[in-house]
C-alpha cells in the first residue's frame, strides 16, 4: 500500500501539471464516473488545486466537484505530454483527465468517486482520518491522545489505523517502531505517553524527510550505504524487507512475523526492540 509520502508527492505533482488548467477530456470506466459526467460535464471545468488528505488523493474541480481516489495496493496515477506512450498497460486505465498540455491517469485505482465539498466533508474515510502527518495543520498531541486510546490494540496496527495517525503504511510501520526502540507487539495501552509521542515524533521526521523536494523512493536509514548511491529499498530502510539480515545496530538477525487482522509483514529486532 502506498504511503502517506508517496501520496503527498503524486498529489504535488499532479498540482503542478494540472492546476489552474482547463480539462479538454475526460474518460473512466467506471459507470459511477461518467454518469456524472454525462449529466454535469467535467470537460471545460478548471482543475483549482490537487492534495492529499492522508492516503486519499483529491482533485478539485471548479463548480463544486472534487474527484476523491484511494490507491489501496496497487493503484497509482501518472502524467504524461501529449502523445507520449504509457507506461501501463491500456487495460489498467481507470481515468483519464485531459488539459491541452498535459494527460493525468489513473491505473487500477480501485476507490474513485465523484464530490461535492459538503458530501467529501461527510464521506467517513475523509471524515474520521485522524491528524495527518503531512498537513501544515498537523498537531502531535492529538495523534498521541488517539493513540494511546486505542489501548487494546498491538502498537504497530494503531499506527496504521488511519483514525488515529493518517499517513503511515506497511513499511514505515516497521521503521517507526524501530526507530523508537519499541516493541510491536507491545498493547498501545500499555506503552508510556512518552514512548507514543517519541514514535509519533518519528514517524514526522522519517514522512516529512522522504516528501522533500529532493527525496526519491523512501529512506529512513541514512549509514554509511545510502552514500553510495545505492537505490534498492533494502539499503534505504533499517529493518522493513530485511528479513534475517543483521540489524544494523545490533547484528541480531532481523526478525519477520504476519501481524494484525490484515495479516501484514512486521520486521524488528528482537534484542533492540525486546517485548
Ligand atoms: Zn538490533
Amino acid at each position: 500500500m502506498p504511503e502517506g509520502d508517496s501520496i503527498f508527492r503524486a498529489a504535488r505533482t499532479l498540482q503542478r501539471a494540472l492546476a489552474g488548467r482547463t480539462v479538454t477530456r475526460f474518460e473512466s470506466v467506471f459507470p459511477r464516473l461518467t454518469r456524472i459526467n454525462d449529466d454535469a460535464p467535467i470537460r471545460g471545468r478548471t482543475v483549482e488545486r490537487v492534495e492529499a488528505r492522508g492516503k486519499h488523493l483529491l482533485i478539485w474541480l471548479s463548480g463544486d466537484l472534487v474527484l476523491r481516489t484511494h490507491m489501496r495496493m496497487h493503484g497509482s496515477w501518472h502524467i504524461y505530454r501529449r502523445g507520449e506512450r504509457w507506461m501501463r498497460p491500456h487495460g489498467d486505465m481507470r481515468i483519464v483527465l485531459e488539459t491541452d498540455e498535459m494527460h493525468a491517469v489513473a491505473f487500477s485505482v480501485p476507490v474513485a468517486e465523484f464530490e461535492t465539498a459538503a458530501t467529501l466533508a461527510r464521506a467517513p474515510a475523509i471524515r474520521d482520518l485522524g491528524p495527518d502527518l503531512l498537513s501544515d495543520g498537523f498537531v502531535a498531541a492529538d495523534a498521541v491522545e488517539r493513540i494511546a486510546r486505542r489501548g487494546d490494540l498491538e502498537i504497530a496496527d494503531a499506527l496504521l489505523d488511519q483514525s488515529a495517525l493518517a499517513g503511515i503504511g506497511n513499511v514505515y510501520k516497521s521503521e517507526v517502531l524501530f526507530a523508537g526502540r519499541v516493541s510491536p507487539f507491545r498493547k498501545a495501552g500499555e506503552l508510556r505517553r512518552e514512548d507514543i509521542e517519541r514514535l509519533v515524533t518519528i514517524a514526522e521526521k522519517f514522512l516529512r524527510a522522504n516528501v522533500a523536494e529532493a527525496s526519491r523512493g523512501m529512506a529512513t536509514y541514512s549509514g554509511m550505504r545510502r552514500t553510495t548511491g545505492r537505490s534498492d529499498p533494502g539499503a534505504r530502510l533499517w529493518v522493513y524487507g530485511r528479513g534475517g539480515k543483521p540489524c544494523r545496530r545490533c547484528g541480531t538477525p532481523v526478525s519477520r512475523a504476519k501481524q494484525g487482522p490484515h495479516a501484514r509483514s512486521t520486521y524488528w529486532c528482537e534484542r533492540c526492540q525486546p517485548r
